[in-house]
């Protein structure tokens, strides 16, 4: 391991780098771009805040975490020798399989050496007149590098709720985020669940198998649709990894990289009969089908949107048996797909045993933690075990979390004041050399699909760099205020841009975050891709090089 100093100046004035880059996070993408950037021949480090690899799938251990992607559509695609070795468990993998095969792919590829565990990122500053970043970890360690590569993720910095008490609680309590890595039981507690976002959902399904009794306190319900998750059998897993390369093929090709995309079809378009039967087809079936496979104008049309909300609404007042609950469970503020859908596994069932209770805090909000519970405005409720399924600081959030500052030591957080400004959601005007993955402004969807498109583009570019021996690339104020008036301009008419949600920047447990923003790229993947090819084709001339 190189040493940790300030950057010291050569005779001839060239800087002594520790590494030629440096990754902020060992997760899906992170460890993607070690192995790329390690094949050109730099010499990268990367610092990680865990004990361990994985990002969201490392950190996010709560009881009944899983893919709502299918499992082999979330994987890395990259090498066919890990194609042909991994086989999947299941359809929806659950973390601890996810995180075995993150922890495969470390190991395969031998990407630990250049990993430093227990290393978190405090600070990262630009150094004009040596052209690199100097970062300082959490300890107080520094390390310089020409590259900073962010890959921190969209949803890694986990929030609290602002509710007066909370730190008072004697049992035990957990944001799901930070999940203890020690087996935790349920059986005969009385546990509280916070938050009916996808995490909350999972959690609480998994949670009332073997609970005492479950209470859920909920602010906004959320439109759950069926997983249909089963164990993948050999011969399926043989099938499957027959088709890889159509499969990837066509996640290449669907809007959000996932298996499934809109039907061409409007809604109105059917007849009443055909617009049934097709959302109940799409209801039985596995995934994202109901969300990302619906007819095209769902999440644009208000009356289109209207129909399938009272399609998914007539199926939860069938599985839910006490009438009030299931009004309750039906999201009255927004309409279907407006935001992530959680995906479910018997959640709506969960409200029919004797020992769940769904509290609605709009109607009794919650006054404060106590030492023994939860005191909402009607009663005072004695857990031994909280959970807080709360939600993150979405996309922007754990940038924030570091002290980022570019040129002339502007911080980034400051520039970002009302949204974020970005050029192909890869890099910032002001902070050259830094490159995000799945930053704001990037074509989220089925992650890794993105993710693998992202670093590559960066993998190019640095290359592209290498090769013309040029050492300081930033975006420049013309192309961010392109794309960032682009990005906002795919957001128009979006019903989703007009509902509260982390995908519009809201977060009520954070200062500043009230206001609703476009963190998001909402066109085509196959759009981004082609937009940020062209730009690689004309020798990366739209960023300023030198
Ligand atoms: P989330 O969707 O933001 O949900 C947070 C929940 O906590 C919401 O129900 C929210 O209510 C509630 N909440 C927040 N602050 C509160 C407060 N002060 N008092 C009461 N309730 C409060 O977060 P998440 O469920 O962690 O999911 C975030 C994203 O992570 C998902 O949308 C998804 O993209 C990803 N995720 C993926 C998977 C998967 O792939 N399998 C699983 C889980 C999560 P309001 O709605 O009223 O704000």
């Amino acid at each position: 391991m190189a040493a940790s100093h300030e950057t010291r100046a050569r005779t001839d004035a060239a800087p002594v780098l520790d590494y030629d880059a440096i990754v902020i996070g060992a997760g899906i993408s992170g460890l993607y771009q070690l192995y790329r950037l390690r094949e050109l021949g730099l010499r990268v480090r990367v610092f990680e805040a865990g004990t361990g690899v994985g990002g969201t799938w490392y950190w996010n251990r709560y009881p009944g975490a899983r893919f709502d992607s299918e499992s082999y559509s979330y994987g890395y695609s990259f090498s066919q020798e890990l194609l042909e070795e991994w086989n999947w468990a299941e359809h929806f993998a659950p973390q601890p399989e996810t995180l075995r095969y993150l922890n495969h792919v470390a190991d395969k590829f031998d990407l630990r050496r250049d990993i430093q565990f227990r290393s978190r990122v405090g600070a990262a500053h630009w150094r004009e007149e040596t052209r690199n970043w100097d970062l300082t970890l959490e300890d107080g360690s520094r390390f310089s590098a020409r590259f900073l590569i962010t890959a921190i993720g969209p949803l890694s910095a986990p929030t609290m709720p602002r509710i007066e008490g909370v730190q008072t609680f004697k049992g035990q309590s957990c944001h799901t985020a930070r999940w203890p890595h020690e087996p935790v039981s349920f059986e005969g507690k009385r546990v509280a669940v916070i938050g009916t976002g996808a995490t909350g959902v999972q959690t609480i399904q998994e949670v009332a198998k073997t609970v005492g009794h479950l209470t859920v306190f909920q602010r906004t319900p959320n439109w759950c649709a069926p997983l249909h998750n089963g164990r993948i059998s050999e011969v399926e897993m043989r099938e499957i990894r027959a088709g890889y390369p159509d499969m990837f093929a066509r996640c290449r090709e669907t809007f959000a990289c996932f298996l499934h995309t809109p039907d061409p079809r409007g809604t109105f378009e059917v007849t009443p009969e055909e617009r049934e039967a097709f959302w109940e087809k799409l209801y039985g079936e596995k995934g994202f089908g109901i969300w990302q496979g619906n007819f095209r104008d769902i999440l644009v049309d208000r009356k289109a949107n209207a129909l399938i909300s009272d399609f998914v609404a007539r199926k939860i007042r069938q599985r839910v048996k006490d009438p009030e609950v299931a009004e309750k469970l039906i999201p009255g503020n927004h309409g279907f797909g407006t935001r992530r859908v959680p995906l479910e596994t018997r959640y709506y069932e969960v409200y029919n045993q004797p020992n769940v209770t769904l509290v609605d805090i709009n109607e009794t909000p919650i006054e404060r933690i106590t030492p023994t519970g939860i005191k909402t405005s009607a009663a005072e409720y004695e857990f031994d075990i909280i959970i807080y399924a709360t939600g993150f600081d979405a996309i922007t959030g754990s940038f924030d979390r570091i002290d980022i500052r570019g040129v002339d030591g502007l911080r980034l957080k400051d520039k970002w004041q009302g949204g974020p400004q970005t050029y192909l959601g890869v890099q910032v005007e002001g902070f050259p050399n830094m490159m995000m993955l799945m930053g704001p402004h990037t074509a989220l969807g089925n992650i890794p699909r993105s993710i693998e498109y992202n670093v590559e583009w960066v993998t190019g570019l640095i290359r592209h760099m290498r090769d013309h021996k040029m050492t300081r690339v930033e975006a420049r104020p013309e192309g961010v205020a392109s794309w960032t008036e682009h990005v906002r301009a795919l957001g128009e008419g979006l019903l989703s841009n007009e509902v509260n949600s982390w995908m519009t920047g809201i977060n009520t447990n954070v200062d500043g975050k009230q206001v609703r923003t476009i963190a998001r790229y909402s066109g085509s993947a196959p759009a981004y891709r082609a937009r940020c090819d062209e730009v690689a084709a004309k020798g990366y001339q739209d960023l300023a090089l030198a």
